[in-house]
């Protein structure tokens, strides 16, 4: 059985990227008959109050992408929400910490900054490595001071994998991504632990999202090993641009869906995301049903797509 799933996160009014995940999501796993489930990426409630999250299930509903498992529907899940998933992570965490992975990071933001090296992609930075090798001593003294995030320890070790649209992809764990969050420091437990634990316990077999995430994604194939679950399948979709070329940001709330709810019905956009996709040549007004028939991975361009005027603002 295929399940794919949508995860947001609720940090603000859906945007034209989420949606466009979300309908790819939707149109992947329903073309082969397979279930959607809907989890609430909530991890930092303060920045994802509950609103959002209710607006994002008005949201979908208004796009008509339905989902069998998460919020409304139920499910096997004890819940779909993150925020309520720590005991989850928790166990995991332990897991890595019997294996001798994990280590106390007391690095402050600023020290973070001025010690790491810029990723070469996209401007993330590696961490450097400085608490790595603390004595007992050490770690002690410091802990007096300051509450420590924790890091996984990752090995000189290459992780490949082929991206159901993206094609091979490979990383070198130490130089490209370096030991990782895997709690911060207020005790939130990071992204890339908690979506592997979840997206391991809800079965889910497909994961697609935004090229943004790809080069997170060998560090999540190192945690499926380490935790002995089995990874799904990748497909990595292009970002969307604002029509000059830019990244678009939720911040500057350029692509929310308050402006543009009032003036485009939901049949008339997934016309044009779709469209944009490759898919559906004429942009003419349709449903999600009706894209299934036309929907491939293959007819899906590569590079990054550029809004145009219309559906911008
Ligand atoms: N919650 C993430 C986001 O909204 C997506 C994570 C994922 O798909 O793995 O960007």
């Amino acid at each position: 059985m295929i399940v794919g799933r949508f995860a947001p996160s609720p940090s603000g009014r859906i945007h034209l990227g989420n949606i466009l995940c979300c309908l790819l999501a939707w149109l992947s796993a329903r073309q082969k008959g397979g279930k959607i489930v809907l989890r609430m990426e909530d991890l930092d409630t303060a920045r994802c109050p509950r609103h959002y999250a209710r607006q994002m299930i008005e949201d979908l509903q208004w796009l008509g992408l339905s989902w069998d498992q998460g919020p409304l529907t139920g499910g096997p899940d004890m819940s779909y929400f993150q925020s309520q998933r720590t005991d989850f992570y928790q166990a995991a965490l332990e897991k890595l910490e019997a294996l001798n992975l994990v280590y106390p990071c007391f690095c402050t933001r600023a020290e973070l900054h001025a010690a790491s090296a810029p990723h070469p992609e996209d401007g993330l930075t590696i961490y450097a490595g400085t608490c790595r090798n603390l004595t007992f001593d050490e770690r002690a003294e410091r802990a007096k001071r300051r509450s420590p995030a924790l890091r996984l320890r990752v090995p000189a070790q290459t992780w490949s994998f082929i991206d159901g649209h993206m094609g091979p992809c490979r990383q070198r764990l130490d130089r490209d991504c370096g030991d990782f969050l895997l709690r911060r420091s207020d005790r939130i437990f990071a992204y890339q632990l908690a979506v592997v634990v979840d997206d391991a316990a809800m079965g889910i077999t497909e994961v697609v999202r935004g090229a943004d995430l790809l080069s997170s994604t060998p560090r999540q194939l190192f945690l499926y090993h380490l935790l002995e679950l089995t990874p799904p399948k990748f497909y990595h979709l292009p970002l969307l641009l604002a029509p000059d070329g830019r990244r678009l940001s939720k911040r500057n709330a350029d692509v929310g869906l308050d402006s543009l709810q009032t003036r485009i019905t939901a049949e008339e956009l997934l016309g044009k995301l779709a469209q944009l996709s490759g898919f559906h040549p004429s942009g003419s007004p349709v449903s999600a049903p009706e894209l299934l028939s036309e929907f491939s991975w293959e007819k899906v361009p590569k590079n990054h797509i550029r809004l145009p005027e219309e559906l911008f603002k």
